[in-house]
């Protein structure tokens, strides 16, 4: 491969919105059999929104929102966001003291003397929550639903659940078409529940679901499919991705993701949008076949 032939390459990838750290970012490409799709922020637009609040039994509905909404105030994650929100109308929020985040399953801290833990119910019940029937169904009907569900609970149980949910991107199920008609098999990886993933997967035409998966375990699964002899694209915009975007024999980041992604990542995709990650994978292989 001549290095110019390469550079014209990364030229041409400026047009289409896609940002090359080094030309030989493109090598492996052309032999790239597997794409793995981020969910959040990748094939979703990541802007999540709350649409329903479950108390449990006893429980005002205002203040499970108001409490999730005072510890979630810590987080930045989308999930967290969407809470506090969906909070606003709920007066003055109140401060949060030994905030700490717990990767891909929720968070704790202590909100008005109460030592509060949200997220999945498997973070409640590591931290000796009892989940009550009734919560733990409304959680399965969210999920059912293709929704994110939150528990939040405090001194012994889960209080109330809170259902949160984020859109497919509108070029998602075209971008999944495309990767197919270029031969790549797409995979959906992410750590939200798999009922969740399936519908989205569904919704975009994937057949292959990875979920529930914690971020220290996402570049295992890149590792995993590279031992099966794949050679693996990842699509991921997360902090929660950075280490599985520098596995990946190609690692592409989303230009709206985190610093942390687009530094692990061999290409920037500056539209936000999965069809610049076809574009992308086309064109290295364009570039490459000009070489030869
Ligand atoms: P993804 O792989 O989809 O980007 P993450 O690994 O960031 O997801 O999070 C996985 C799951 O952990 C979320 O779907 C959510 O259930 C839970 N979670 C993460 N952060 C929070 C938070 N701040 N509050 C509540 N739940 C959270
Ligand atoms: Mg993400």
């Amino acid at each position: 491969a001549t290095p110019t032939a390469l550079l014209v390459g990364t030229g041409r990838g400026a047009q289409f919105g896609i940002l090359i750290k080094g030309p030989e970012a493109l090598e492996s490409t052309r032999r790239v059999d597997t794409v793995v799709l981020d969910k959040t922020g990748t094939v979703t637009t990541g802007r999540m929104t709350l649409l329903d609040v479950t108390p449990g039994a006893g429980e005002e509905r205002a203040d499970v929102l108001r409490l999730a909404a005072a510890l979630e105030s810590g987080s930045e994650h989308p999930v967290a966001r969407a809470i506090v929100a969906g909070a606003a109308d709920e007066g003055e929020r109140q401060s949060v003291t030994g905030f700490a985040n717990v990767e891909g399953l929720g968070v704790t801290g202590t909100v008005d003397g109460r030592q509060l833990v949200a997220g999945r119910a498997r973070l409640l019940r590591d931290r000796g929550l009892e989940v009550p029937d009734d919560l733990a169904r409304a959680a399965a009907d969210a999920e059912a639903a293709g929704r994110t569900a939150v528990l939040v609970g405090w001194d012994g149980r889960a209080r109330g659940v809170l259902a949160v949910a984020d859109q497919v991107k509108p070029t998602s199920r075209e971008a999944v078409r495309r990767l197919r008609a270029l031969g790549l098999i797409p995979v959906l990886l992410t750590g939200d529940n798999t009922t969740v993933a399936r519908t989205v997967a569904a919704e975009i035409g994937v057949e292959k679901v990875i979920a529930e998966v914690l971020p220290a375990e996402k570049v295992e699964v890149v590792t995993r499919l590279q031992a099966e002899g794949r050679t693996v694209a990842m699509v991921g915009d997360g902090v929660n991705d950075a280490a599985a975007l520098a596995q990946a024999d190609l690692g592409l980041a989303m230009g709206t993701g985190t610093d942390v992604a687009i530094e692990a990542s061999d290409l920037t995709l500056v539209r936000d949008d999965l069809l610049a990650a076809v574009d992308a994978i086309r064109l290295a292989r364009r570039t490459l076949a000009t070489i030869k």
